[in-house]
């Protein structure tokens, strides 16, 4: 069973979770109880694939279903991924790994659970008995967008609405959005940053009235964002399977420790992290690394979250984040599961923009977490110096998790090995990346720098952004942020 991060919700099920995204009280869903995966076991399994570790890791956070349904799905998600190996284990220098988590069809490792999320809520929908449409709703700094309009795209019984912030996000990521495909799929630009999308879409999850409505309309609401537990669990998965390629390839002993380098916005994919951590896997520093947007560096510094600050556009876009739900999770096992307590922050957050984490949950939190930030400049910087140093391009996420990585090591000489989680491909951001290269990029758009930065590098241009400029643009209505649910009503006729 599930419970929520704030106490005041009834305990749910798999299935209800994964169709209710949100908990009723404001707070996110929980594992009542993480389960563990013993170390003897994860050396046993080794070499073991992608999705055999997908069977097992999923079947463990997501015991509702049956074995066959999840491998079924679990086989259909990951066989629309480029590369076999899924979530490639590639050594980048030494001691420092790529995890390689962009090979999805939307070339960002939203990918990894947006592909498996809609097999998910079929099965949740069906368990549930449930036959209203599912209108799945999605807030997105770039990448959520696209990969869940792919992931639902025709999917029966379920209608994909995205919104995004008009100025935040790569002419790729908003190509890639405006030439989707699918007769339920619907997409809207918000004039307004990610926080006013993320904001909008909670309040619409909130609202008891609309919540009415839909019934009526035969309709129910569901999330895809990373609030949903659905999100969550199927990204522990490749934290299991990177340490898994270590012990193959003789890089570790079983039980020694390893850390992560993740590039964080929304506080999803290094939670991941931490719940493998929970769950048994030798985990041993987790890097959150933040471009100028550093609230979480900040805060994992301090003990402070403080969201007054300005907002920056930066090369990172996905990243250009200044409330991290995820972190909600965290906080509830820092205070040793304290819904009062994680209610009583949250609060303050409400009411005045921040919270302060008290001596003891800080230490907890310093003993594993770590963060730090880089700007724009040092992030290209660091996708020269990178190309340089191992010919290997990075894109400006992963390059800000780079820097910090290497801050890091030349601040502790630790030397401890480290996995750098990559999660999109280069060429998402091709014209920000050739210039970072030292590359003349005056009159080009995107797709000639994608043509350009192929050629440097001898690394052909995935056909997922190869193709974008000759598809038809199917959407183009901008917003204001206090007109999704308007926006939303509207397509429902
Ligand atoms: C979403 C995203 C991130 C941030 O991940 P969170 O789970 O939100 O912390 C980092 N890099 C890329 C490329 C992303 O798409």
């Amino acid at each position: 069973m599930f419970v929520s991060t704030r106490g005041g919700a009834v305990p749910q099920d798999a299935p209800s979770v994964i169709l209710t995204g949100l908990a009723p009280d404001g707070g996110l869903y929980v594992p009542e109880e993480l389960p563990k995966i013993p170390l003897e076991e994860i050396e046993s399994m080794g070499g073991a694939g992608y999705t055999a570790w997908a069977r097992r890791v999923l079947g463990a956070l997501l015991p509702a279903f049956s074995e066959a349904a999840l491998g079924q799905a679990i086989d259909t998600a990951y066989a629309s991924f480029c590369d076999p190996a899924v979530a490639p284990l590639t050594p980048l220098e030494t001691g420092t790994y790529l995890l390689e988590l962009y090979h999805g069809p939307t070339l960002a490792f939203k990918d990894i659970a947006l592909t498996l999320l809609p097999h998910l809520a079929v099965l949740s929908k069906q368990a549930l008995r449930e036959a209203r449409e599912l209108l799945v709703l999605v807030a997105t700094s770039g990448d959520t967008g696209k990969a869940a309009l792919e992931g639902f795209r025709d999917v029966q019984g379920t209608r994909c609405v995205v919104f995004y912030p008009d100025e935040g996000v790569s002419p790729a990521q908003r190509l890639q959005m405006l030439t989707q495909r699918g007769e339920n799929t619907h997409v809207f630009a918000v004039a307004g940053n990610f926080d006013d999308c993320q904001s909008g879409v909670k309040r619409l999850f909130q609202d008891q009235a609309l919540a009415k409505r839909l019934q009526g309309l035969g309709r129910r609401l569901c999330s895809a964002n990373s609030i949903n537990y659905g999100r969550l669990a199927p990204q522990v998965v490749y934290y299991f399977y990177a340490y898994a390629q270590l012990l193959a390839r003789g890089a570790v002993q079983a039980g020694q420790p390893v850390h992560f380098a993740v590039p964080t916005g929304n506080f999803g994919n290094i939670l991941a992290a931490d719940y493998a951590r929970r769950m048994g896997l030798p985990v041993g520093r987790l890097l959150c690394a933040s471009n100028r947007n550093h609230v979480l560096a900040d805060f994992l510094t301090s003990g402070e979250y403080n969201t007054q600050r300005d907002f920056h556009t930066t090369l990172s876009p996905s990243m250009d984040i200044l409330i991290s739900s995820n972190l909600e999770r965290l906080l509830f096992e820092l205070c040793g599961r304290d819904a009062a307590q994680v209610r009583t922050w949250m609060l303050s957050l409400g009411e005045t923009g921040r919270y302060h984490i008290g001596p003891q949950a800080m230490s907890k939190l310093s003993q594993v977490f770590r963060g730090d930030w880089a700007d724009d400049a040092q992030t290209a910087r660091q996708i020269r110096k990178i190309y340089q140093r191992t010919g290997r391009v990075l894109d400006p996420h992963t390059a800000v998790a780079s820097t910090v990585l290497d801050a890091y090591r030349t601040e502790t000489f630790d030397t401890t090995p480290c996995v750098l989680v990559a999660t999109a491909s280069p060429f998402k951001f091709g014209k920000d990346v050739l210039a970072a290269l030292g590359e003349e990029t005056y009159g080009l758009d995107d797709f000639a720098a994608c043509e350009r930065l192929a050629a440097l590098t001898g690394v052909q241009v995935p056909s997922a952004i190869a193709g974008l400029p000759n598809l038809p643009v199917r959407f183009g209505q901008r917003i204001l942020a206090g007109q999704m649910e308007e926006a939303l009503l509207s397509i429902l006729g």
